[in-house]
């Protein structure tokens, strides 16, 4: 334990604040309410209190960029959730919209069957739909 003046330290400033059980946890919006630490650690709370009421930092400037990463991070695993997520769904497998690329999913018109954009109403974005003949689906 440190007393007196905290020399600031961006890296482990970064380390603390972009541990990937922290970002996972935040992107699930599980984020612990503010003096939680004595719930789930009573033990570390009593020395982040003690330490941060005896030591003195002095950069204000370095929170903003950390917020940042934090931020990306945080995008990135929320794209690769929605990535695994999409996969499971029940759009069918490998049919994209011709406008936007987003995956289409099959839907009953009063024309019959088409595939229209999981996008709509804001893309309006639509595929034949082709009745599969044998095992080869959307050979085109
Ligand atoms: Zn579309």
């Amino acid at each position: 334990m440190k007393f007196g003046i905290r020399t600031p330290s961006l890296k482990k400033r970064i380390a603390a604040r972009t541990s990937w059980k922290r970002v996972v946890r935040h992107s699930m919006g599980l984020k612990a309410p503010r003096g939680y630490g004595w719930i789930t650690n009573p033990k570390r709370a009593a020395y982040n209190r003690l330490y941060n009421r005896t030591t003195v930092k002095a950069d204000p400037l370095i929170a903003l960029g950390v917020s940042l990463i934090i931020g990306l991070i945080g995008g990135i695993i929320k794209g690769i959730a929605g990535l695994f997520a999409n996969k499971e769904g029940n759009t069918s497998n490998s049919m994209t919209c011709p406008h936007c690329n987003a995956p289409m999913i099959l839907r009953n018109g009063t024309r019959g069957r088409f595939y229209g954009c999981s996008r709509f109403p804001r893309c309006r974005g639509t595929r034949e739909y082709v009745e599969p003949v044998d095992g080869s689906t959307n050979a085109v």
